[in-house]
Parts: structure tokens; C-alpha cells; sequence
């Protein structure tokens, strides 16, 4: 794959996963104000329970978002390097398919799968 099309389908990529993190921050933010309006702090207290698991659960969803924001730039800085593309484990090229669905892959289809395969045992 040619660098301007990895910054092409990067971009789009930071740009997503920039604006996921925006939307979940929002969210998040109009549950600590709905939070605050209700008057709810106790976490004995069952909604106050729950706006709790919901806080948990965004920010495990923000700090996904942010970690993809991350691998998307260094892509970037792989694509710089001439380094995009080449699988990290086995140096073999990743496949164009492969990096259109998953820009920020860093491994051949064949050695994260060899991976997954592993992980199940
Ligand atoms: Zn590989």
C-alpha cells in the first residue's frame, strides 16, 4: 500500500475514533451534571449505583477510543519511517485488504491469527 493511501484511510481513522471519544466524553459529562442535579452521590443508593456502572463503563469505552487515537498515530509514524504495512512479527507485508478494515494492524492476518489460535490453546 502507498503512503498517501495509509494517511488517507489513517486520517480517517483518527478522525472516527477522535470523534467517538468526543461523543463519550459528552456523554459522560451530561451523566456527572444529571448526577449533580438529582443530587445523587451515594453509591448505596441504586440509581446511584447505576450512574456509576454507567461512568465505568464510558470510561472504558473513552480510554479504548483513546488508545485507538494512539495506534493511529504510530501508523503515522510508521508510514513516515516506511515502515507501514510490514508485519511486525514475521516482516512479511500485510495484505491491502487487511489494512483498509484495520489501518492500524500491525501484524500479518496469518500471524494474528497463528495468535488467536494460541490464545484459545
Ligand atoms: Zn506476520
Amino acid at each position: 500500500m502507498d503512503a498517501r493511501t495509509a494517511r488517507r484511510l489513517l486520517d480517517r481513522e483518527r478522525r472516527d475514533a477522535a470523534q467517538r471519544l468526543a461523543d463519550l466524553e459528552a456523554s459522560f459529562t451530561d451523566i456527572v451534571e444529571s448526577a449533580t442535579d438529582s443530587n445523587v452521590d451515594d453509591e448505596h443508593d441504586p440509581e446511584g449505583a447505576t450512574i456509576a456502572a454507567e461512568r465505568q463503563q464510558l470510561g472504558a469505552l473513552a480510554e479504548q477510543a483513546r488508545s485507538q487515537v494512539a495506534a493511529v498515530d504510530a501508523a503515522l509514524v510508521r508510514v513516515t519511517a516506511g515502515t507501514f504495512g510490514v508485519c511486525e512479527r514475521c516482516g512479511r507485508p500485510i495484505g491491502d485488504e487487511r489494512l483498509e478494515a484495520r489501518p492500524t494492524a500491525t501484524w500479518c492476518i496469518d500471524c494474528a491469527r497463528r495468535t488467536e489460535q494460541r490464545a484459545r490453546g
